[in-house]
């Protein structure tokens, strides 16, 4: 009840559009929930994601689940959870997302949900992953196991070389190290970043556990660049 009286002079405002929540408990509104732009990649068996990251890795299926354009809730909900440490908008984002996967017959069999970790001196900065909460969400959707712990990122920025992905690859150029990879051998694991560009740095960590006997790897973003 008190709750209720304090929600009527500070309600609850949407991290995506700023207007007030109905639904408490939510960060993301319905009407924004309804209105971001859907990609549907999850569904194909090609698609943009896929395509970003031939030749560079090789993954059994990836998708991104919205389309990011400058201006849009998708970013002003990126930003959030980003820069202002609103984390259950991540949350949220996981939840969406794993509750269609789970009804996805591609990604039935995935044994570990794993973020993307951010170099320690980013952690530090902003005193969060920010994909942690997304893949936590989603692992709790498939029934399946979050993992944060076993994936370094030893290099804070992806070079910037104009070799080829090919040249690139020769060169071991490596951003992530993999604590105890035996535990990856037969599974399936799903990388989780928040938003896809150009893909070389979610490539570069599936071509890590490319490196593992029998490791089949699914990729996922909250949502595309372009
Ligand atoms: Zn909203």
């Amino acid at each position: 009840m008190l709750k209720e009286i304090i929600s009527l002079f500070y309600p609850q405002i949407c991290a995506g559009c700023q207007m007030p929540v109905h639904k408490s408990t939510w960060a993301i509104c319905l009407n924004c929930r309804i209105k971001m732009p859907r990609t549907k990649f999850q569904t194909f068996e090609e698609n943009p994601v896929m395509r970003l990251l031939q030749g560079k890795c090789d993954i059994e299926h990836g998708f991104s689940f919205y389309y990011f354009k400058t201006g849009n809730t998708v970013q002003d909900l990126m930003h959030a959870l980003k820069y202002k440490g609103i984390i259950k908008v991540g949350e949220e984002f996981g939840q969406i997302i794993g509750q269609h996967l789970s009804r996805n017959k591609r990604y039935k069999s995935i044994d570990y949900v794993i973020p993307l970790p951010l170099h320690i001196s980013k952690k530090r900065l902003r005193g969060y992953n920010q994909c942690d909460s997304i893949a936590q969400s989603i692992a709790s959707k498939l029934n399946t196991v979050f993992e944060n712990k076993m994936v370094i990122r030893i290099k804070a920025t992806a070079s910037q070389t104009t070799k080829s992905h090919f040249e690139r690859h020769e060169n071991a150029d490596k951003i992530f190290k993999i604590k105890r990879p035996e535990i990856f051998e037969n599974k399936s694991v799903l990388l989780i970043d928040d938003v896809i560009t150009t893909g070389s740095t979610l490539s570069s960590l599936a071509a890590e556990f490319n490196t593992i006997p029998n490791c089949k790897v699914y990729v996922g973003t909250i949502a595309i660049a372009n």
